[in-house]
């Protein structure tokens, strides 16, 4: 944890080249300054903020409050401050930027490690140099829009849909297999569970001979959790439910192992495995056990022609130009954009898939909290059949490394079907391939504060055929999803069943190639996923 006694006076104060405000509002730019301007970071109000002073005069309304702002590099020399503004009363919140000009490049490297140090120290709540606590708020109210959190937790309060997970029996009796065959991990030890929703990985836990089970749930679901663990007595003296937030909840005594199930769709959809790492950090003693430690996400391209037609149809209704006498048109051009914004969500045939899969492995024993604001992941993949691609489809693993037992619990497709099912990202062009044919590309991530992420997907493959320039030019197709608007295609009706003698085999051992390789002491484990996917007890 960084000490804010580091900061140094140096450091609180720089002279800049100008400032000037952009008023999203009024979309005009206002320049206060021709002579250069001091920026301060002061605590003196007791909130952490920065403030502009030119011939040692305030600059009015140009105050930026450091726990709500973000820092961005325009370029070598200039930055765009943005803040969050909450309005009175009922008016929604707004944003305001402030740009700023520096002197020269490194004055605005040391900027922005002044302006990351406090904004660290702000949302650890560490006493800021004048002695004032400048955080009320925590790491998880900066980052997710309380709308968001607060449909989230009302979502997880409910108990159909605790329910809906319970009965995921590949996720769940894989779980029980986990800890129950690892009993020697948690046998005497102090386990927290993060996210315990209706306590059953607690429960789980007490039953594998856990010393004492520490269950954090934030939403009402914690009431329901403590019944249904008082309605066991045998396990209910070794656990303790715990109203609140990761974040924010404080634990009697460390702990040497954390059980959660924090994966959203693509594993990482809500967020919620940064709660993960944050609960890694604050409530474990080192070297402990991660129940689950490491999470994979795979990525192939497919072909689906269906999919394909059936999205474009869904934005043929706005190609009207007499519905009931207006012209719906002006609107087709959104319409088929929204749609292909959304990632479709459902079981798909693996034999769909155009190439055997790479993945993006996430250590959860190393990853920090702020790796997951973004994630970048390169794509290469070599096509085994000449056939249209529509886009990406994606899945994830998580692995139990108990001492006793590994398993890995998938959402392969293939594999029997989890309440994740799969996700594919569908492109609104798709690119011609021949076997054998390389096709690159890249997937990126970008997590915003409704719990969720901002995806950008890109393809490309050489052109082939009569007419293409040889060795030349290239097919690129891309698009912009939203992971938090899925579209949710189950209903339709499957017609696939997988038998066991499939290809899903074969495409699950290919997994094993992995483009983004870290060091990792299970790396041998990394290979057999397939072996050990749980029990299959649907
Ligand atoms: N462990 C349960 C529930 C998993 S769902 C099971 O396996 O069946 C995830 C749960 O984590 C939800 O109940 C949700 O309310 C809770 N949760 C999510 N983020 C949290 C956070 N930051 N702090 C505490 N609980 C959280």
């Amino acid at each position: 944890m960084d000490d804010s006694s580091g900061l140094k006076p140096k450091e609180l104060e720089f002279t800049l080249a100008a400032v000037s405000q952009f008023s999203s509002s009024s979309l005009s730019s206002s320049s206060s300054s021709s002579s250069s301007v001091i920026a301060r970071f002061s605590a003196d109000s007791g909130v952490a903020e920065l403030r502009f002073h030119r011939d040692s005069e305030f600059i009015d309304g140009f105050n930026v409050d450091i726990g709500t702002s973000q820092l961005f590099k325009l370029g070598p020399v200039q930055s765009l401050c943005v803040s969050e503004i909450s309005g009175a009363g009922k008016e929604k919140s707004y944003s305001r930027a402030v740009t700023i000009q520096f002197r020269n490049e490194d004055e605005s490297r040391d900027f922005h490690s002044a302006f990351e140090q406090w904004q660290k120290d702000v949302i650890q709540g560490i006493h800021l140099p004048n002695g004032a606590i400048a955080a009320s708020k925590s790491k998880f109210d900066y980052k997710i829009e309380p709308s968001s959190a607060k449909m989230y937790f009302h979502y997880y309060g409910q108990l159909l849909h605790q329910q809906n997970m319970l009965q995921d029996y590949v996720r769940t009796g894989t779980y029980y297999a986990a800890v129950i065959e690892n009993r020697v991990d948690f046998t005497g030890r102090v386990v927290v569970d993060v996210g315990a929703g209706s306590g059953i990985l607690s429960l789980f836990a007490a039953q594998a001979g856990a010393k004492h089970v520490y269950a954090v749930e934030a939403s009402e679901m914690a009431e329901y959790a403590r019944k249904l663990i008082a309605g066991n007595p045998a396990l209910a003296q070794r656990i303790t439910v715990i109203k609140g937030k990761v974040e924010e909840v404080e634990l009697a005594e460390k702990a040497d192992i954390l059980i959660s199930e924090p994966m959203g769709t693509l594993l990482v959809n809500e967020r919620m495995l940064e709660s993960y790492i944050i609960a890694r950090d604050r409530f474990l003693v080192p070297n402990a056990k991660m129940f689950p430690s490491i999470g994979r996400i795979h990525m192939a391209p497919f072909s689906d022609e269906y999919l394909f037609v059936e999205i474009k149809l869904q934005a043929l209704f706005w190609q009207q130009q007499n519905y009931y006498g207006v012209d719906l048109t002006p609107l087709y051009g959104s319409a088929f954009q929204g749609y292909f914004s959304q990632p479709v969500v459902d079981a798909f045939d693996p034999r769909l898939l155009v190439s055997p899969p790479l993945c993006h492995v996430i250590d959860f024993n190393e990853i920090k909290e702020e790796d997951l604001f973004e994630i970048d992941i390169p794509l290469k993949f070599i096509a085994s059949v000449g056939t249209r691609v529509h886009g990406l489809a994606c899945w994830f693993d998580v692995l139990f490394n108990g001492s006793a037992v590994q398993r890995w619990l998938t959402t392969a497709p293939g594999a029997p079907t989890t309440h994740w099912y799969q996700i594919r990202c569908v492109l609104s062009q798709p690119i011609y391939v021949m076997a054998g044919q390389e096709i690159t590309g890249r997937l990126h991530m970008i997590a915003h504060n409704a719990q969720s992420y901002t995806m950008y997907l890109s393809l490309s493959a050489k052109m082939w055929g009569p007419g293409a320039v040889q060795g030349g030019i290239l097919q690129t197709a891309s698009g912009k999803l939203d992971l938090k608007e899925p579209y949710y295609r189950m209903s339709q009706p499957q017609s696939y069943t997988m038998a066991q003698d499939q290809q899903p085999q074969q495409l699950l051992q290919a997994q094993a190639i992995p483009i983004h390789t870290e060091d990792l002491d299970e790396a041998e484990l990394l290979q057999q996923p397939s072996e050990n996917t749980g029990p299959q007890l649907q």
